[in-house]
């Protein structure tokens, strides 16, 4: 597409440089497909250096820039690291990326933090971050710093709490999220076809107190999370009446990927199987 207002492109990762009619550059494989005919010039955050993938003590960072196929090998790559037996969650990591089908030019170049700041109801990154009780850390212009859950940073279709010049720098998934036994369900309405219904549960080990989170994405046009605590994991209709109560009919998302009618039937089943998965041991 064409960019043809654009003049410079920046090599910097400081919000301090940002001014009107800029954008910040990860991938490009949005900005470049979409095209601007207002942008002046690009911030290339992509030079910024950063680790794209750092276990701490307290979790998983994963950097803005990360591209998916570097999170997509993460798994593999941390296979000999005692966290990959402890972090059971990991599972979710290439579904996830599997979820977000693109090709091989996509894959490796656009990254986990263009993917959130898109915003799209089908960014599988947001999906991931999101069911993880992922906290992204956003950096503002004046060297203002602040963190927020993914599932509140996304607040509908290509919609977010990202201020102009706000930049996402990383967002950290807190080892108990990453010990959690998960369950993954994901529909669309062709073989290839981008995700119509993400849902994804995640039971917290009884250590970590036992919560049962179920995110839903990609039906909705926000991620939505239904949570309960240890000791009050919902039998099926408590389910269906915690999904009535969190999901209005017109939070469902419409477009050519599916109508909001099957999103909806879609998230209460697969939520009942994940929940029974999770807390039946399989039994429905
Ligand atoms: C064939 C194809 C298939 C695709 N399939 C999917 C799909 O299934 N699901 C989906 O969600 N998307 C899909 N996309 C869209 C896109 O590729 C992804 O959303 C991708 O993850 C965007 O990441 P990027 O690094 O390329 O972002 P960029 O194009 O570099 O940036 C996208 C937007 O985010 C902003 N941005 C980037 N990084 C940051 C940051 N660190 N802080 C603040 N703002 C930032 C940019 O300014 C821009 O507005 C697809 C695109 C193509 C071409």
């Amino acid at each position: 597409m064409d960019m043809n207002t654009v003049t410079d492109l920046v090599p910097t990762a400081d919000p301090a440089d940002w001014r009107e009619g800029d954008a910040w550059l990860a991938g490009g494989t949005v900005l470049f497909s979409y095209g601007s005919q207002t942008l002046r010039r690009l911030l290339d955050v992509t030079t910024a250096g950063w680790p794209a993938l750092t276990v701490t003590d307290e979790g998983l960072e994963i950097a803005a820039t990360c591209t998916v196929a570097e999170l997509y090998a993460f798994p593999e790559a941390a296979a000999s690291e005692p966290v990959r037996d402890a972090w059971l969650a990991l599972d979710l990591v290439r579904p996830c990326c599997d979820a977000f089908v693109a090709s091989f030019k996509i894959w490796n170049t656009s990254t986990v933090g263009g993917n959130v700041a898109t915003s799209l109801p089908a960014g599988p990154m947001t999906s991931l971050t999101a069911a993880l009780d992922g906290v992204a850390e956003v950096w503002g212009p004046g060297g203002a710093r602040r963190t927020q859950p993914v599932a509140e940073l996304v607040t509908g279709e290509m919609r977010n709490t990202l201020a102009p010049g706000e930049l996402l720098r990383a967002i950290r998934l807190a080892a108990a999220a990453l010990r959690a036994r998960t369950a993954y369900r994901r529909l669309s309405l062709s073989n290839l076809g981008r995700s119509g219904v993400l849902l994804i549960g995640r039971l917290d080990a009884p250590a970590d107190g036992g919560e049962l989170v179920i995110t839903v994405t990609a039906s909705t046009r926000r991620p939505v999370q239904l949570r309960f605590p240890d000791g009050a994991h919902p039998d099926a209709a408590g389910l269906a009446a915690a999904i009535d109560a969190a999901i209005p009919f017109d939070l469902y998302h419409d477009d050519v990927h599916g109508l909001p009618e099957w999103r909806r039937d879609m998230t209460y089943r697969l939520a009942e199987e994940i929940r029974a998965e999770l807390t039946d041991g399989g039994r429905r």
